[in-house]
């Protein structure tokens, strides 16, 4: 069965297009090259012993779009192509809404045309915002702090409304926790471009060398350690999971929500102490300020997940962080 992928040369898209191929599903990948390269795709034949069809295109393409569903029996799309800076979206909110929201709301109008109507979509527990409580469940106030989260929220209503205008219609959003870890071959992982906004790819760059220290951001939040604690996960768990929720959308009515992490948080430090256990590299760090925007905990029930989509979170921090490092020292330059 083919099913259509925007932005599946990027992070999660590429190891989602892997899980797919496993359980037998025909990834059709559709990216721009905005923000992934090429070589991905490379990357994902020596994986999986098959190259995938590709499309460049942008999904606010309308035209390109007919023409992939024309091309391809494609009978689910999963939607990853999006902007995802969350300090950029404060800064050029148009252009987060125009790419995420616009063009999210093209790609359904052409769904809707060529008569697909099943849609899972790569949100984040950004639209949660200030955590009210944890561990944070799928009914928890949404309440973004920045354009990048309302921009996943506002997809998730338009979600909604299609599915209660067209009982025909099936979708399932993917709150995402934080994604880390790569292919366990070493051969796929993040390949952020300039320098890294997130924790793990500047832990991996510091380790190599490219960076001279971590700085982290604050220890003086309400926490054990008095770092941030993060819900990390890993990403072949979260591809694993959005095959699961492909599955679902052969059963299940309607727009559903759930959040994909492991239940368990773990610090700047314990990644960091966890890090130098795992790979022997221990990686220099000073404490700075914190960083605007920053919570002290975020941390996810996956309990509905589990319940629905009978998809649980299996690795632990070591792999992630061994399966980072791993990637990190085979390509420290990236791709
Ligand atoms: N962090 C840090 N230094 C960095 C990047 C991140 O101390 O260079 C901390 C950040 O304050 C947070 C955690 O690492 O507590 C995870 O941050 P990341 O940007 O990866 O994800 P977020 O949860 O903010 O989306």
């Amino acid at each position: 069965m083919d099913v259509l992928v925007t932005g599946g040369l990027g992070y999660v898209g590429s190891h989602t297009c892997i899980a797919l191929h496993q359980a037998g599903y025909r990834p059709v990948i559709y990216d721009n090259l905005s923000n992934a390269s090429i070589v991905v795709l490379d990357q994902l034949a020596k994986i999986c012993g098959k190259r995938f069809s590709f499309i460049q295109a942008d999904v606010g393409d309308a035209l390109a779009l007919r023409q992939c569903f024309t091309d391809f029996s494609i009978e689910a799309v999963l939607h990853f192509a999006a902007y995802k800076a969350v300090g950029e979206s404060t800064a050029q909110p148009l252009n987060y809404y125009q790419n995420n929201v616009c063009h999210s709301a093209t790609l359904m109008s052409e769904m809707q045309n060529a008569g697909v109507r099943r849609l899972v979509f790569s949100s984040s527990a950004t639209v949660y915002g200030v955590p009210q409580y944890l561990p944070i469940d799928e009914n928890h106030s949404k309440a973004p702090t920045n354009p990048y989260g309302w921009s996943k929220l506002m997809v998730e209503q338009i979600m909604r409304d299609q599915c209660s205008a067209n009982a025909d219609w099936l979708a399932i959003a993917l709150r995402y926790f934080n994604p880390v870890g790569a292919h366990p071959s070493g051969l796929l992982g993040e390949n952020p471009s300039g320098i890294p906004n997130n924790l793990m790819p500047y832990v991996t760059q510091t380790a190599t060398g490219h960076r001279e220290k971590l700085y982290i951001y604050g220890n003086d939040y309400d926490t054990p350690d008095g770092t941030g604690v993060r819900d990390y996960v890993h990403v072949m768990d979260l591809a694993e999971g959005h095959v699961q929720a492909v599955d679902r959308l052969f059963s299940e009515q309607g727009f559903h929500a759930f959040n994909l992490g492991t239940g368990n948080g773990a610090s700047v430090l314990d990644v960091l102490k966890e890090f130098e256990l795992v790979t022997g590299v221990s990686v220099p760090y000073s404490i700075t300020h914190r960083r605007p925007g920053d919570v002290a905990v975020s941390v996810a029930s996956p309990a509905l997940a589990r319940q629905v989509l009978e998809w649980h979170a299996q690795r632990d921090l070591k792999t992630m962080l061994g399966d980072s490092w791993r990637w990190q020292s085979n390509y420290p330059e990236g791709i």
